[in-house]
């Protein structure tokens, strides 16, 4: 489930001081606070919402981190199953409007729940754009730049973004350009004020009279450009890096929009990944599993050396130690699991048979009894 953008949530800009998010989270932390909504699944969602995204804005790291990557430069922050209680630092910051704060937050974090998605109206903000990107484990494991071709709206170049054909504007008669106008309603409790946006500019404060003929007074046209992304390693599917301000440009001026790279992963031939661990099948021989043996596993960029003892049964699982994939932003390294599977040969010679057959003089005598069942080596592989 995508996770909202942490601004989005407070509704803040990108750009906003300290104050404003203290004040913006303070504001939401209170209307839905769980005694004031009480069995409300929505509210209590939108409050825990709040607080995650106000743990990570106040704190400078974090904001920097999340700022670059998004939400994957957050991974390895929190806890196993992303922020929970644990991880709220601020529990005590408005302890003078919530009695018996930490108790209701202790009941409420742990558990997932969905997120709605909600857009902030605010001020003029170019499209975010999406790219999909495939990488392939390597390029996971490794980080790896790339230049992507994009079609962007972009300012354009014959009016320099005004929209205007000869660089003229002029100022909206209606809100005398501050681009929002008073509304008075009759209402049975007498007349309502209401600020609305100017319809006369559409809440920009000047007006166009003589567009520009390339872009038709937007201010923009469609350009191709190569952007660069920087993809940290240890990223996984379903992850996304925000590039901030790279995005559309508003109409005549505003803000950027953002790109979102979403990450896929390209399916391995080998090597399977579950968070940060790496499982591989092997295969070696009879005689190597019965004798003992050193065996050279390539796993991505590196060729791993694993000793099989003597007497190593098939499906045996050796567990390396940080041998996995890195963690975005963290120096933890993930672990490697290696099950050999024993091949029976075929396709023997004269030569092999014989010695097989000898062998099989001794085999006769042998009384086998099964180790383990089957399910719990099963369970035993993703221990
Ligand atoms: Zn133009
Ligand atoms: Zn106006």
């Amino acid at each position: 489930m995508a996770k909202r953008d942490y601004y989005e949530v407070l509704g803040v800009e990108k750009n906003s001081d300290d104050d404003t998010i203290k004040r913006a989270y303070r504001k939401l932390a209170m209307k839905y606070h769980p005694d004031k909504n009480k069995d409300n699944k929505e509210a209590e969602e939108k409050f825990k919402e709040a607080c995650e995204a106000y743990e990570v804005l106040s704190d400078k790291d974090k904001r920097a981190r999340y700022d670059q990557y998004g939400h994957a430069g957050l991974e390895g922050a929190f806890g196993n199953g992303g922020f929970s209680w644990n991880d709220f630092t601020h529990q005590g910051d408005f302890s003078d409007i919530f009695g018996g704060f930490d108790s209701i937050f202790e009941a409420f974090f742990g558990g997932g729940g969905s997120r709605r998605s909600r857009h902030n109206p605010g001020q003029m903000k170019g499209e975010d754009l999406r790219i999909e990107m495939s990488l392939s484990l390597k390029e996971i494991a490794e980080g790896v730049s790339k230049t992507v071709k994009i079609n962007i709206k972009d300012t354009c170049q014959a009016c320099n973004g005004t929209g205007s054909q000869d660089g003229k504007t002029k100022t909206c008669t209606q809100c005398g350009g501050q681009g929002q106008v008073r509304q008075v309603r009759q209402s049975l409790f007498g007349h309502v004020q209401t600020i609305v946006t100017c319809p006369s500019c559409k809440g920009e404060g000047k007006i166009i009279e003589n567009k520009c003929s390339v872009c038709k007074g937007e201010g923009r046209t469609p350009q191709s450009k190569n952007i660069n992304v920087n993809i940290p390693a240890g990223v996984s599917e379903g992850q996304y890096i925000r590039l901030r301000g790279e995005g559309n440009v508003a109409p005549r001026g505003g803000i950027r929009g953002d790109i979102l790279v979403h990450i896929h992963e390209k399916e391995d031939e080998y090597l399977k990944r579950e968070g940060a661990n790496l499982y591989r099948e092997f295969p070696i021989t009879f005689t190597q599993a019965a004798l003992g043996s050193e065996i050279i596993v390539p796993v991505i960029n590196k060729k791993i050396k694993i000793k099989i003892p003597a007497g190593t049964q098939s499906g045996k699982v050796f567990k390396l130690n940080n041998q996995g994939l890195p963690q975005v932003n963290s120096s933890l390294m993930g672990d490697l699991f290696v099950q050999v599977n024993i091949v029976t040969p075929t396709n023997l010679s004269q030569e092999e048979v014989r010695i097989l057959e000898q062998f099989k003089v001794f085999d006769d005598k042998r009384d086998l009894k099964m180790e383990k069942s089957f399910f719990d080596k099963f369970k035993d592989m993703f221990r």
